[in-house]
Formats: C-alpha cells, sequence, structure tokens
C-alpha cells in the first residue's frame, strides 16, 4: 500500500544577513493513512519548520515531500493546520467561526453546512452554536478550532503543540478529547510537541529528531496492548512508564 505521506532526504538552512542556521537535515519518513505520529525533540531542533515544510508553506532546500502521490506544492494538497493559538475571531460566533475556512475557499455547500452541524452536535457544542469565543473555556475553544479545521475534510492535520497554552489539568482532558475526535474521524495526525506524555498517550509511532539540525535520531513505535486506546487508558497502563523512560533517555543521550 502506497503511504499517504513521504518524505525524502529533507535539508533545509534559513539564510539572513548573519549567517546561515541549518534547521533540517536529511529528515525522511512515511505516514500510512489513519497513523498518529508524535514528533518530539529539543526546542529549535526545527520542529515547526518540518511541519512547514510537509504543508507547503515552505520549500526545503533539498528533498520531496509526497502528499498522495503527488509533491504538496502541486494544488490540490489539502491540509489542516492547527496551532497553539486558537485563532477564533471574538466577533464572530462559534458557528461562523468553524464556517470560516469554507467561507474563505468558497466551499460553502448544504452538504458542508449538514457535516458541521453534526460535528458540532457529536462534539457537544450544539448548544454554544451562538456563544462567542470569549464564552468558552480554554478547551471547548480548542475544540472549535479542531471542528473548523475538520470541516475542510483535510487529508492530513498537523498540529504544532497545540495545547501547550493551557494549564496542567485542562491539558489533560483537551489532549484526551482532541486524541478521541481525531480518532472518531479516522484523520492521519502529525502532533508536534514537546511534551513526551502527550506523545505516548495520543501516537502510533512517536519520531525524536536530534538537536538543531534537527535530524532522525530514532523512531518508537508505540504498542499499548488493549482494546480502544484512549490517551487516558494508555497513560494508565503499565507499558507507559517504560515508553517514557526509552524516550527520555534518547532526548538526553543527545545532548
Ligand atoms: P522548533 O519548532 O523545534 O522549536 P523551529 O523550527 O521553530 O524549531 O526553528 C528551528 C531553528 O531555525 C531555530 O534555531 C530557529 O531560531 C531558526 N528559525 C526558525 N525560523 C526562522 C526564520 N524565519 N529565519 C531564521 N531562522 C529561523
Ligand atoms: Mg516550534
Amino acid at each position: 500500500m502506497r503511504p499517504l505521506l513521504e518524505l525524502k532526504n529533507i535539508s533545509l538552512a534559513y539564510h539572513s544577513m548573519t549567517g546561515e542556521t541549518q534547521a533540517l537535515s536529511n529528515i525522511s519518513f512515511q505516514v500510512n493513512d489513519g497513523e498518529f505520529i508524535a514528533i518530539v525533540g529539543p526546542s529549535g531542533c526545527g520542529k515547526s519548520t518540518l511541519l512547514s515544510i510537509i504543508s507547503g508553506l515552505l520549500k526545503p532546500e533539498t528533498g520531496d515531500v509526497i502528499l498522495n502521490g503527488s509533491p504538496v506544492e502541486e494544488k490540490g494538497a489539502n491540509i489542516g493546520y492547527m496551532l497553539q493559538k486558537d485563532h477564533l475571531f471574538e466577533w464572530r460566533d462559534v458557528y461562523k467561526n468553524v464556517l470560516l475556512g469554507l467561507e474563505i475557499q468558497k466551499r460553502i455547500t448544504p452538504e458542508s453546512k449538514k457535516y458541521i452541524e453534526e460535528m458540532l452536535r457529536t462534539y457537544g457544542l450544539e448548544k454554544f452554536k451562538h456563544a462567542k469565543p470569549s464564552e468558552l473555556s480554554g478547551g471547548m475553544r480548542q475544540r472549535v478550532a479542531l471542528i473548523r479545521t475538520l470541516a475542510l475534510e483535510p487529508d492530513l492535520l498537523l498540529l504544532d503543540e497545540p495545547f501547550s497554552a493551557l494549564d496542567y489539568q485542562t491539558r489533560l482532558s483537551v489532549c484526551d478529547d482532541i486524541g478521541g475526535i481525531i480518532k472518531t474521524e479516522k484523520k492521519t495526525a502529525i502532533l508536534v510537541t514537546h511534551d513526551l506524555s502527550e506523545a505516548i498517550s495520543l501516537a502510533d509511532r512517536v519520531i525524536i529528531l536530534t538537536k538543531r539540525p534537527g535530524r532522525i535520531q530514532k523512531i518508537v513505535t508505540i504498542n499499548f496492548n488493549m482494546k480502544d486506546r484512549t490517551p487516558m487508558k494508555s497513560r494508565n497502563s503499565p507499558e507507559f512508564k517504560d515508553y517514557f523512560n526509552l524516550l527520555w533517555k534518547e532526548l538526553n543521550d543527545d545532548v
């Protein structure tokens, strides 16, 4: 089976008046349809740069990004991006925020509206359809942001530290919430995080990057011996600690 996404020998340096910063060096990996990948690595190792390259916003100096068999920079790559800040607009209610992406892309149809209504209902936001973002909790705002992204029916979801602005308690429940929605909707996702627990509890595979310039240090397959895996059940399982120690050791061996 062809992988959904293929990265081949990606390298990139930023050039400025004062010199050159080699950000990424020779990154190759593949992602299968429906897989959840987490990328971890020290601050500044090039994680956000890598997501920008995957999305096609930034062109690598060497290498190729292939999505569904074609280069991402060609038109038609449908990729959803979710960031630390939810970027909801206060002057629009929840429904109009969720509709925004489709509106910009001129893709509002009776079907797409129905899909949105359905998601708002499934994920407990129907009552808040006409609420302003400021009336919602941080967790609910992230849920709205996710539904807005999913409304575009992306082939691939990129998440750049989406929970890191939340306090610890909220973060755990939002991680479970968002992880559950992504699984239910059978989306393929790549999550960048510096939180090892988040990576282990959500991902099928964790890619560990070295310090800058980011190279692949190791790819760890996460396999919990359980049915109907959820982030919470994963955190409470006996294997969790072993994965945590393994990733911790890999990250610290590099320093
Ligand atoms: P991470 O997300 O892993 O923290 P980034 O991808 O944001 O890392 O950045 C990788 C390296 O590239 C860092 O050293 C950063 O300072 C540098 N960098 C990021 N963006 C730019 C830019 N636009 N111009 C120059 N250097 C940059
Ligand atoms: Mg970053």
